[in-house]
């Protein structure tokens, strides 16, 4: 079972990675080209894809 640190720092792991999108709307159609899910990130206060399903 992760704590919320471990998803935390994943998270701030992907931020530094990850395509950064500054709208909801881009990261929708982003997601659904790459048939991908996207998330707001708390980090940057953008939108990043992911494969794995958000809880
Ligand atoms: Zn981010």
């Amino acid at each position: 079972m992760k704590t919320n640190e471990d998803i935390t720092r994943e998270n701030w792991k992907g931020c530094k990675k990850k395509k950064r999108y500054k709208t909801e709307e881009e990261a929708k159609r982003k997601s659904k080209e790459y048939q991908m899910y996207y998330y707001k990130c708390k980090f940057c206060g953008g939108f990043h894809l992911t494969s794995s399903k958000p809880k």
